[in-house]
């Protein structure tokens, strides 16, 4: 009997328990063992207690149920090789024969490096006497599966992450509350939302809200033209009659030097240039908080039955898997891909070339 894993890892987002929900369940029905690792990165390294087994009921009701239960954590042993190799050890020790993470780019880019180190941690394991040849014996390769989970929508080849369209919804709700008093007061908010280094959060806000502007770091702005830029679009929607006006700023917001256009500088220039009355709003953790809506528990449950299925057809010629959404149809990526691609798009960032990220955001661009 197979013995699969479950972990969640970096950042929380919505719909982490649907997902864990789907994996312990389906490798249930295929007549594997599930266990889940609490802590994320943390658990594999201190093993024991931290690798639990998990039965059908012990995620009953973890649909709606907001966080994740089994929790998460960010661990810096795990980019130390000597971390993952006591990973590896109490992997053997529990014999855990595959592992499904659901975490953000950078969770998985770190099964990725876990799994192409796999091979030279077992060597590592057996020359210095930690483990016995027949102790690996089976465990030659790492079967590892990713699932993205995490608010932001800033994995590459995948159309939405676990969580987004929560964090979405809850940024929406807040940002129609902060609406109702700017209206009354005739008021100017800067609103400031999650989202890292990707822009997705802050546009898809924006448009659902009708903001008057808004900062995304794929589109960054001159840094002499910005204010003025923001200020025309402003005092042309209060001129038409406009009582309030919300400005969104991704936290990642830079300008085209790569200085960040923080919220404050946002509001200086609205009170200085419009001598309007401006508020700035930082919802914070209110973003990643409640229960999943309705779409990222089904893609959660959908993305979790694929990725126990992708781990039980795996073979060793086969690239790990990252499981994917493209075009309302669930997939499979190349995890490696994945993670190399999204970097990209970092990279062209701090390089400037905003156009090429957003091009390498695009999913059909790996086609
Ligand atoms: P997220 O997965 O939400 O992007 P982080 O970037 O904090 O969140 O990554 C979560 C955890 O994944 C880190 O705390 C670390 O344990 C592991 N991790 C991230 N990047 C790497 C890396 N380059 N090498 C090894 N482990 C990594």
């Amino acid at each position: 009997r197979k013995r699969i894993a479950v972990m969640t890892s970096g950042g929380d987002a919505q719909g982490m328990n649907a997902s864990v929900r789907a994996v312990v369940r389906t490798a249930i029905d295929h007549g594997c063992e599930a266990f889940a690792v609490l802590e994320g990165y943390e658990g594999l390294i201190r093993g024991g207690e931290y690798i639990k087994p998990m039965s059908w009921d012990d995620v009953r009701g973890w649909l709606s149920l907001g966080g994740t239960a089994i929790g998460t954590a960010r661990c810096l042993g795990f980019r130390e090789r000597k971390g993952r190799l006591t990973a590896a050890h109490n992997m053997i020790k529990s014999g855990i024969d595959a592992i499904i993470i659901c975490g953000g780019d950078g969770s998985l880019t770190g099964a990725d490096l876990f799994r192409s180190e796999w091979p030279s941690l077992l060597e590592e394991l057996v020359s210095t006497g930690v483990c016995a040849a027949e102790d690996i014996a089976g465990h030659e390769n790492l079967n590892i599966c990713g699932l993205v989970g995490s608010i932001d929508n800033d994995m590459c080849t995948t159309d939405a992450t676990i969580g987004g369209y929560s964090s979405l919804q809850r940024i929406c709700e807040s940002v129609d509350y902060i609406d109702a008093t700017a209206q009354s007061h005739s008021r100017a908010f800067v609103i400031e939302v999650m989202g890292r280094h990707c822009g997705w959060l802050a546009l898809m806000a924006a448009i659902a809200t009708g903001a008057d502007y808004l900062f995304i770091p794929e589109r960054a702005p001159s840094p002499l033209s910005w204010g003025k830029e923001m200020c025309d679009v402003v005092e042309r929607h209060r001129n038409n009659g406009k009582r309030k006006s919300v400005v969104i700023v991704a936290e990642g917001a830079i300008d085209d030097q790569l200085n960040a256009i923080t919220p404050d500088m946002v509001k200086d220039v609205l009170v200085d240039k419009l001598g309007l009355d401006t508020r700035v709003t930082t919802l914070g953790h209110v973003q990643r908080g409640g229960p999943a809506v309705a779409f990222d528990r089904m893609l959660a449950t959908l993305q979790g039955v694929e990725a126990v299925e992708a781990i039980l057809s795996q073979t060793p010629d086969k690239p790990s898997p990252m499981i994917a959404i493209n075009e309302n149809k669930i997939c499979r990526k190349p995890l490696v891909d994945s993670v190399a691609l999204t970097k990209s798009v970092a990279d062209a960032i701090d390089s400037r070339d905003f156009d090429k990220a957003m091009s390498l955001r695009d999913p059909e661009f790996i086609e």
